[in-house]
């Protein structure tokens, strides 16, 4: 498929067209940032949701799950530190009126120096061909070091300006390297001003319209204010005791929740990338202080196994190491995806110390502390986290497995290649003709095999049209009933991803397809 943005463009469309995902509202001109899941759609978002639940909760003794409400009391934002620090630098371009995050028009920035090294190895490689040793390359061709010098000097300005909270030097940052508007292409900007991205509204009057879309992207501050949570794991470290004492858990063990979050995003315009309203998929592992990297190291390569599970080649995958640390956090990493619009942060793990329970036990009174027997002390636990958005990795399965393939008779077939243990329907059932007793046989067929898995059942339109559906939805088992299935109870199972068919008799078929799946 053509170029990113095009891909990307398909990507989107495909997930509407086949019933994936909507945007939201969309007979009232649609919301931003905000999009429902359809039929489909929710099927392979559950499906997400069970894979990370089973690996995570149920296949862990020492992980338990939990479901904490959005709505949490008022002071839980101040001591987190979202209250005073949830915030991104916006930027406005008074030309065009468009409103940037400063921090994402720098690293767009770097990215574009990234992508003219890119392109001198690729030039160099079809120069050398196999002879190309990559590392070489980038680190004696002078034209690659003067790209990488002008990034680790931006780095340098920019970490050094977000750790100092020094929107001025951003916005001077910005002016030096003179980046322009995307849409007015002029450099006429506005200052920098911080941002805080949760949405707060009236404790009392929740229920009114009115003050709560008054309090839509606003910054307020009062001890009355109710906030949609920005991030599940609030709740997790609030229940941390109710969790030990109650499930007698010992350290070191961790607790897990799915759940929505919402945050008011300054920008938001890559599909379900970033939405105002998402899901999170987030684990917090209490351990013993001083144990912590430990841990941290633990759980960073064991939740990139997790997405290597998914038979997404290991390329598409790669480690961002944070140099500016979140104020609670002494250790952090992203696991970034290969996007159609570049490597993005899936996933987050964070070491983040003491501070939460800390900082809970200050604000609340509540001595939040484990005797550890075997130290026979008490302390604080540390606590390792893993968080990532559903919805990212729905749209990294989904796009990664998005093709268009052309065939050897030269036709071409769209093919959503989803992990077979992912996909909402595991199976279709399809009757070659519309007699003969065969859509009776294949409704049977359907039948048997419903208690275990999601089946579809299609008659109309040619057999080979109704295998391109199945294979646009990413169905990887089509079962066709012929004639001959009525005198050798067996049927024809075509493979999606390599087109081949088997004959396989219809009592083995619900074992067939599970160890399959
Ligand atoms: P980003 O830097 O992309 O804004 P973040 O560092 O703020 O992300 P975290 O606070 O670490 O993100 O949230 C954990 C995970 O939640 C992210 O890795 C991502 O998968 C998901 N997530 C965060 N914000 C959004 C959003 N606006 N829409 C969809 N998913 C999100």
């Amino acid at each position: 498929m053509a170029n990113q943005d095009d891909f990307f463009k398909k990507v989107v469309a495909h997930a509407k067209e086949y019933g994936f995902i909507f945007p939201s509202s969309e007979i009232y001109d649609g919301l931003a940032a905000v999009y429902d899941y359809g039929q489909l759609g929710v099927e392979l978002k559950n499906n997400i949701k069970q894979y990370w639940w089973k690996a995570m909760v149920q296949m862990h003794e020492n992980i338990v799950g939990l479901d904490s409400a959005i709505f949490m009391h008022p002071r839980i934002w101040k001591a987190s530190g979202h209250v005073d620090a949830f915030n991104d630098p916006l930027i406005d371009n008074k030309d065009s009126k468009k409103r940037y995050r400063a921090d994402v028009l720098i690293e767009d920035h770097i990215a574009k120096i990234e992508e003219k090294i890119e392109k001198e190895c690729e030039k160099a490689h079809k120069r050398f061909g196999d002879a190309f040793d990559r590392q070489q390359f980038v680190t004696t061709n002078a034209r690659v070091l003067e790209h990488q010098k002008k990034i680790d000097e931006i780095h340098e300005r920019y970490a050094d300006c977000m750790n100092r909270n020094d929107l001025d030097g951003l916005k001077q940052l910005i002016l030096d390297l003179e980046i322009v508007c995307p849409i007015s292409g002029t450099r006429n900007w506005t200052d920098v001003r911080q941002f805080n991205l949760m949405f707060a509204m009236r404790s009392g009057n929740v229920s009114d319209r009115t003050s709560q879309s008054d309090k839509m992207g606003s910054v307020i501050d009062d001890s009355d204010t109710l906030y949609l949570r920005p991030e599940t794991a609030q709740g997790i470290f609030v229940n941390f005791l109710n969790v030990q004492k109650s499930g007698r858990m010992k350290i070191p063990f961790g607790i897990a929740q799915i759940g929505k979050a919402f945050r008011n995003e300054i920008v938001a315009r890559q599909f379900i990338f970033r939405m105002r309203e998402f899901e999170q998929m987030e684990m917090q592992f209490f351990v013993r202080p001083g144990t912590e990297l430990e841990w941290f190291k633990h759980w960073k390569e064991e939740r990139l196994q997790w997405h290597l599970a998914l038979g997404i080649p290991a390329d598409c995958y790669r480690y961002h190491d944070h140099e500016k640390l979140a104020h609670y956090a002494n250790a952090a990493t992203d696991i970034e995806f290969k996007f159609p619009f570049g490597f993005k942060e899936l996933e987050g793990i964070h070491s983040r110390t003491d501070f939460d329970l800390s900082r809970h036990s200050e604000f609340s009174g509540k001595k939040l502390q484990y005797f550890d027997s075997e130290l026979n002390e008490s302390y604080t636990p540390y606590v390792i986290e893993t968080s990532i958005g559903v919805d990212r990795t729905f749209l990294a399965i989904f796009s990664h497995s998005l093709k268009e393939e052309t065939l050897e008779d030269g036709s071409t077939r769209v093919v959503l290649s989803l992990p077979a243990k992912l996909a909402p329907y595991k199976a279709a059932v399809l009757p070659l003709v519309k007699k003969d007793g065969l859509p009776e046989k294949a409704r049977e067929i359907q039948h048997l095999l419903m208690p275990d898995m999601m089946v579809q059942y299609d008659e109309k339109d040619a057999i080979g049209r109704r295998y391109r559906r199945q294979d646009a939805i990413g169905t990887p088992f089509c079962i066709t009933v012929d004639n001959d299935t009525l005198t050798d109870n067996a049927v024809t199972v075509r493979h999606r991803d390599t087109m081949q068919q088997e004959r396989v008799s219809i009592d083995q078929l619900p074992a067939y397809l599970k160890a399959k799946l």
